[in-house]
């Protein structure tokens, strides 16, 4: 059975939100906080990835990033340069429904460490007072989970955040990625950090039997499914408008969903110590339980 606990309250509220590339970490999380400051909470959205694209839609385009902008890693020795809390203001904007933006960056293909980036970005967001500055209440941090390195675990690491939410669907390789995630933090909190992972967000692919798997994968590993988010046009329609779905069609079915999302992410108390399966084969095997039936 996995560990289950109640988290310490704080305010402001840190979750972060992992899941492999292109599983709808940045979709989930940009109508996560839109949905959350349509209920009152005082938002702001941390783009974990090098992608960049995090909160994009929150604000109708790609803004500059904190590293981009300040070129601010010195290439030789990886420390911050040229920092000052006027030039932090530049890169943190106000979104839709007054979410506060801010994107970490990356830094160019091929070029240094893209954990490291999101390290610096994210230990100077605290060194700022960036969340106390801009009254925050409830802050998402958007992150990468393909790797879960230095980098990519700060916003589970010195407190940043201590429930963990994993965008996940029915596919394998999804699961796969979900899992490795799950030994992630089994592993950061054996080294005493109080995190835990809240539950897993079913974003899905509309494969076969996708919520019977997810599931059945939740209940093997010992966490939660928050809720299964169908597939939608109207995000793809929302998206070309350069919006998110809770701005563009707030009375669609979708919206609907993401404020039930936000409802239940707004009502948690527990987070949980999940039982990672060993690999690829016993994910294989539990998928298989559901294909052809
Ligand atoms: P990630 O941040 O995990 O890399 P994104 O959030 O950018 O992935 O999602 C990738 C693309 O998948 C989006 O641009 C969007 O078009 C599509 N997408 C994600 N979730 C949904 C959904 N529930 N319905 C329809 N399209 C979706
Ligand atoms: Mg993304």
């Amino acid at each position: 059975m996995a560990e289950k606990w109640e988290f310490t309250r704080e305010t402001p509220r840190r979750i972060a939100i992992y899941g492999k590339a292109g599983i709808g970490k940045s979709i989930t999380s940009g109508h996560l906080s839109a949905a959350l400051a349509g209920m009152g909470e005082k938002v702001m959205q941390v783009g974990c990835d090098p992608k960049r694209d995090s909160v994009a839609l929150l604000c109708h385009e790609i803004m500059p990033t904190i590293l981009e902008q300040f070129k601010m890693v010195d290439a030789e020795t990886d420390e911050p340069v040229e920092m000052s809390e006027e030039l932090l203001d530049k890169v943190i904007f106000k979104g839709f429904n007054d979410v506060v933006c801010c994107e970490a960056g990356g830094p160019r293909p091929g070029i240094g460490c893209a954990g490291r980036g999101v390290l610096v970005a994210i230990q100077l967001l605290e060194d700022y007072n960036i969340l106390q500055k801009y009254d925050v209440s409830f802050a998402i941090y958007d992150v990468l989970g393909d790797v879960v390195c230095g980098g990519f675990a700060q916003p589970m690491r010195a407190g940043n955040a201590k429930e963990i939410y994993l965008v996940t669907c029915g596919e394998p390789l999804t699961l796969y990625i979900t899992n490795e995630i799950f030994k992630a933090v089994k592993r950061i909190n054996g080294e005493g950090v109080e995190v835990g992972v809240a539950g897993l967000i079913d974003n899905q692919r509309m494969i076969a039997h996708e919520a019977e798997i997810v599931e059945a994968f939740a209940e093997r590993v010992g966490v939660p499914v928050i809720e299964h988010v169908p597939r939608s046009v109207k995000v793809q329609e929302a998206e070309a408008e350069g919006k998110t779905v809770m701005e563009a069609f707030p009375d669609s079915d979708q919206a609907k969903v993401y404020r039930s999302l936000a409802k239940k992410v707004l009502e948690n108390k527990y987070v949980y110590l999940p039982d990672p399966l060993s690999g690829m084969d016993e994910i294989l095997q539990l998928a298989k339980e559901y294909i052809g039936k």
